[in-house]
């Protein structure tokens, strides 16, 4: 059952707290379309830096590239995208509303008489499936006419394909070897929704890997498990990830094999990661469209073939909306209730708030002073506007995981509160051992 009461409640604590807002919202916003706050643009660099050091830093076989969004328009006939990224579309005729022909809403075959329109409720309104491609288009130039159409990228893929005989000469790798990106993507979706989950601009983290044939299942089965670790080591609920192999009919047209990464989103299972054995398709495609030869040649064995390759593609806003919806808690403690957002304090903006009980008897300054000692080891925050209770109830909801108050015994014992996010158990440290402490629990 989709739970749209909780997605309701982390929408609106994300606009409270900075995380993310609608796009041009003071003119009403755009659809499906966000920006992200202060605290969501942390977020969201702490999960990219995270994948690309462990994507190119941490290892020698994989390399980086920053391509750019706009490519030839022919890319896009050779990847397959002009004819074939199109969805089924259905509009209805009385009240305008534009669905996609598989929407579960719509009841009866759309098209016919009996079918009902989900918004007006009216039957018979519903025009038959068209298909509609999921580009964005635009002009390159002065002149709008056929010729300058480019596209804006529908993936970042392509701009690592056409590129990697001059990534792999440059850099002097061997295949197998891979190529790492993080970029905008557009898609003009029918059906967008679910808060940040489908956008019609989003950043995609995609690596390719290039194999020989033949070595590409071993590979598809290393990048399968090696990306779902990746996941349970940033501290997602394990129980709410898992596999979905793709059948038959949901390959895409040029995939031998592909399976998803799903959480369990509160409107249901849903990917956010894909992993695709791609084979040679595209680099064959390129190959015939720009007449340029895009062979490797192994000259240890004398062979000669045209790469497979295998894909990870991850979301980085479907990515920082599991981290959110993961992290996202109500509880009730002595009939109080609370909003926590159990960040990890690997992704956490802020580790330590520094909060001075009250405004008076020098405890501002004393907590200045530790505050700037604290954020020199950890992102930190200050805050002394406010009831202290308020004050807690923020940082909670920002995920900060250990809160220090400096108060009246502060200065008289050199001691401070450290409260503990998850367990709300307070310890009194001494000032001098506080780096220690916070420490020994978010690491050096
Ligand atoms: P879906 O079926 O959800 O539209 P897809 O199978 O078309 O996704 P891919 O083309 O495999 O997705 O894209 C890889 C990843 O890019 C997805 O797992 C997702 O994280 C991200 N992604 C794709 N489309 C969108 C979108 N419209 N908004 C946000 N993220 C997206």
């Amino acid at each position: 059952m989709a739970d749209t009461a909780l997605m309701d409640k982390l929408v609106s604590l994300a606009k409270r707290r900075g995380f993310v807002f609608q796009s041009s919202e003071i003119y009403g916003g755009v659809g499906s379309v966000w920006d992200y706050g202060p605290l969501g643009v942390e977020l969201k660099n702490n999960l990219k830096e995270r994948w690309w050091r462990s994507m190119v830093h941490e290892r020698d076989d994989i390399e980086g590239i920053d391509a750019a969004i706009l490519m030839h328009s022919e890319v896009w006939e050779a990847s397959g995208h002009v004819s074939g990224f199109t969805d089924p579309l259905v509009d209805c005729k009385t009240c305008k509303n534009r669905f996609r022909s598989d929407d579960a809403r719509i009841k009866g075959e759309p098209g016919q008489p009996d079918a009902q329109c989900p918004v007006c409720g009216n039957k018979g309104t519903l025009t038959e499936p068209r298909m509609f491609n999921l580009m964005f288009k635009t002009f390159m130039g002065p002149v709008e006419d056929d010729a300058s159409v480019v596209y804006l990228r529908p993936e970042t893929a392509q701009g690592i394909y056409v590129n990697y005989l001059n990534v792999m000469q440059a850099a002097r790798q061997k295949i197998p070897f891979g190529i790492a990106q993080i970029g905008k993507a557009f898609r003009n979706e029918i059906t967008p929704g679910n808060f940040t989950f489908r956008t019609r601009e989003f950043e995609q983290m995609e690596m390719q890997f290039f194999v020989k044939p033949g070595d590409d299942d071993r590979w598809f089965d290393e990048w399968r498990e090696l990306r779902m670790q990746w996941h349970k080591d940033l501290g997602i609920t394990p129980e709410k990830l898992r596999f979905h192999q793709h059948a038959a009919d949901e390959l895409a047209h040029y995939a031998k094999d592909g399976f998803d990464i799903e959480y369990q989103f509160p409107f249901g299972w849903q990917e956010f990661e894909g992993i695709h054995n791609r084979t040679d398709y595209d680099l064959s495609r390129h190959q015939e469209c720009s007449g340029k030869k895009l062979g490797y040649v192994d000259t240890v064995n004398n062979e000669r073939y045209v790469p497979y390759i295998v894909e990870t593609s991850l979301g980085a806003d479907r990515l920082a909306l599991v981290a959110m919806v993961d992290a996202y808690r109500e509880e009730e403690i002595s009939g109080d209730k609370r909003v926590v957002m159990a960040f990890s304090p690997q992704i956490s903006r802020i580790n330590v708030g520094v909060l001075p009980l009250v405004k008076e008897d020098g405890m501002p300054e004393f907590a200045r002073r530790i505050y700037d000692d604290v954020r020199l080891q950890y992102p930190a925050f200050y805050d002394a506007g406010g009831a202290i209770g308020r004050r807690y109830r923020r940082q909670d909801e920002v995920g900060t995981p250990y809160g220090v108050t400096v108060d009246g015994q502060t200065l008289d014992d050199n001691t401070v509160t450290v409260r503990d996010r998850d367990t709300l158990e307070q310890d009194r440290v001494g000032v001098d051992q506080l780096l220690a402490y916070l420490a020994e629990r978010l690491g050096e």
